[in-house]
């Protein structure tokens, strides 16, 4: 269980702010949104600037993280700060609609996964399936063009399929 320490609190939101604000999640959420601004002024209140070793998540204090991740969690954000683009979507489609095949056995790359759909996932260095499917029935349909063809971990197929984090 995280305990309360502001400094650890505004800590893990600067972190999560620099993770996300690319991907537009906390912006595109009115709640988030709140929720960001109100870290904000927080942190100039107390004047919190991360220093230029200041590596994000991975400078967080263990306590920093949980608080990290509870927000994570909360907020409905994917794993990894990455995830959520177009092109993650696409597959990310591609694994909910059920139209797709994956190789009955993994091999490892440091390219990793593509998807990222779960905690568990590396996006380097990760035993990943090659997966190929349609999104969507139209998509099937209209032929081979639409065929997309990408890298997942166990974690993430497994979740597409059974729904398991
Ligand atoms: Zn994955």
């Amino acid at each position: 269980m995280a305990t309360f320490d502001r400094f650890d609190i505004c800590e893990a939101y600067a972190a999560l702010e620099a993770d996300y604000n690319a991907g537009g999640w906390l912006q595109e959420r009115p709640s988030n949104q709140r929720r960001k601004e109100a870290c904000s002024v927080q942190l100039d209140r107390i004047g919190f600037k991360p220093g230029a070793g200041w590596r994000g998540y991975d400078s967080l204090s263990d306590n920093g993280k949980e608080i990290y991740e509870g927000a994570v969690e909360r907020l409905g954000l994917p794993w990894h700060p990455s995830a959520g683009t177009p092109a993650q979507e696409e597959l990310r489609e591609v694994l909910a609609s059920g139209l797709f095949e994956s190789a009955e056995e993994p091999y490892f790359t440091w390219r990793g996964c593509e998807v990222n759909l779960v905690r568990g996932c590396r996006p380097v260095g990760n035993d990943v399936y090659d997966v190929k499917g349609y999104r969507s029935l139209d998509d099937a349909r209209g032929g081979e063009d639409n065929l997309i063809e990408f890298r997942c971990c166990g974690e993430c197929l497994n979740y597409a399929v059974n729904g398991e984090k």
